[in-house]
């Protein structure tokens, strides 16, 4: 690999509020075409728009979590274009003064990728085309975007679908967007250049439109890669173009060079104002902030001791996350129930889309309270497997499966006892173990488990058989 990998993306997002941005129409998903529409947001001349305030709240509630400063005098502008998708022929975004600038988001390799800005804007209708015709669906005009421009600050395929990742699961936990690419929720356009390593200059950048989803972006990046390389080995030069991520063969394709590029013509919307956020509006929007997901991970892994792997698995997902937290609330040792999650409940959710649904018939406050027994040593990490299957099979409570005779434990004179009758009942495991077969040992710890049927507390056995046979 002679060059380097240079892109930046521009990311848009849906924001999920409950009416679109400058009307009260619904931004309901999958209702039947043009019912969510009126005579603002399908443009008729003469209606006017109005800002929605909680646009605005989350556009900068997603800029803080992002670490983006907000900036107390932003405005809207008219981005003007003629598409079938736009029926005012101008799209209300956001030119010279976005909401937010100068964020970032931060990679696990501990880069850093730079966010430029981020703005609010309004998304344009779908064009749906049907056995030779173009239909037009209004529905989704006007539901509220935000687009985020990131500096062409990734240097890899991996870093691109990283970065991309990130930016999804810190807007699911804020709760500003679904994020979901397969309903178009969220959206890249990816620029890519190269250059030789050590070149201070980019090259020139080629930019592909809509992907909407992260395999696709990986395959189209590489490719693009690939095809920019070849023109430079063979001398040529890469011709800066809008380019589209053809699914059916595997390449990239033009859509439009530099020289159709357009001039939008933007100028201010003359009938909105100002948007001014003052400080105080910005910190208490911060308290609204949750914990976000790289804020946990390091919390699993500095204050609960977790390993980073295990921490990564649990906060993938905010729902488990959500669930994990409550369950080892006044918990010791929290491990254990990250295993149990890990373990018991992700192998019965083994997908994706069913970790993220967390649909599982186990409360949080239920496997505290197992937990708890877990805590308390009554209960051994091996029941409380079998245990928390039952339950997830019947949403039972921890105490209908395990009564107080269960979790009493085993006392210890009668742990001594058991250890004794264990270590006469076993000669040849004795002189095992002290010609040095250290394995041999498992004989008696099998064996108190046996008799206790599991209630007896390992560490403790193996203290008394070393006395015993020493
Ligand atoms: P536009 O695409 O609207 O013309 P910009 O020039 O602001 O807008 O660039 C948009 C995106 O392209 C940004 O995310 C930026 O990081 C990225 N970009 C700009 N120059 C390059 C380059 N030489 N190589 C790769 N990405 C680039
Ligand atoms: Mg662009
Ligand atoms: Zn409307």
């Amino acid at each position: 690999m002679k060059y380097e990998f240079v892109s930046g993306l521009e990311t848009h997002i849906e924001l999920s509020t409950i009416t679109k941005i400058f009307c009260g129409c619904t931004t309901a998903f999958g209702s039947e075409p043009n019912t969510n529409c009126c005579p603002i947001c399908i443009g008729l001349p003469g209606t006017l728009p109005k800002l929605n305030a909680a646009v605005v709240d989350y556009a900068i509630r997603a800029g803080l979590a992002t670490h983006c400063t907000i900036n107390p005098i932003a405005k809207m502008d008219r981005k003007n274009y003629v598409y079938p998708d736009l029926a005012k022929a101008y799209q209300i975004s956001q030119f010279d003064k976005p909401l937010c600038s100068n964020g970032y988001v931060e990679l696990d390799n501990g880069r850093r990728i730079r966010i430029l800005r981020i703005h609010i804007e309004e998304d344009a209708g779908k064009l749906v085309h049907r056995r030779g015709d173009t239909l037009v669906d209004y529905n989704r005009g006007g539901v509220p975007l935000i687009e985020i421009v990131s500096e062409p600050d990734i240097r890899s395929v991996e870093e691109a679908v990283e970065y991309v990742e990130k930016l999804q699961l810190i807007m699911k936990y804020i709760g500003v967007s679904d994020c979901k690419m397969q309903e178009g929720s969220l959206r890249c356009d990816v620029n890519l250049s190269i250059r030789p390593f050590g070149q201070k200059e980019f090259g020139t950048r080629t930019e592909i439109k809509n992907m909407n989803s992260c395999s696709f972006m990986a395959k189209a990046l590489q490719y693009e890669y690939e095809r920019q390389a070849e023109l430079l080995d063979a001398g040529e030069t890469v011709t800066q173009e809008t380019l589209r991520w053809n699914t059916e063969t595997g390449e990239t394709e033009s859509m439009r060079g530099k020289e159709d590029a357009q001039d939008y013509r933007y100028f201010r919307e003359p009938d909105l104002v100002t948007i001014e956020t003052p400080a105080e509006k910005v910190e208490a929007l911060r308290q609204t902030l949750p914990e976000l997901p790289d804020q946990k991970k390091k919390r699993y892994v500095e204050v609960l001791g977790l390993p980073v792997d295990d921490a990564d698995m649990l906060v993938k997902h905010r729902l488990v996350a959500e669930f994990f937290d409550e369950a080892i609330e006044g918990i010791k040792n929290p491990k254990a129930v990250s295993n149990l999650i890990l373990g018991e409940i992700f192998r019965q959710l083994s997908t994706d889309e069913q970790k993220e649904l967390f649909d599982i018939r186990v409360t949080a406050k239920q496997m505290n309270d197992l937990a708890k027994l877990m805590d308390g040593g009554k209960l051994r990490a091996n029941l409380a497997r079998q245990t928390l299957v039952k339950m997830l099979e019947t949403g039972k409570d921890v105490s209908d499966f395990l009564s107080e005779q269960d979790l009493a434990g085993v006392d210890d004179s009668a742990l001594e006892a058991i250890c004794k009758q264990v270590v006469e009942q076993n000669p040849k495991a004795v002189a095992d173990y002290l010609s040095g077969k250290e394995k041999a040992f498992q004989v008696f710890i099998g064996g108190v488990m046996k008799a206790t049927r599991g209630k007896a507390d390992a560490g403790k056995a193996r203290e008394l058989i070393l006395s015993m046979i020493q």
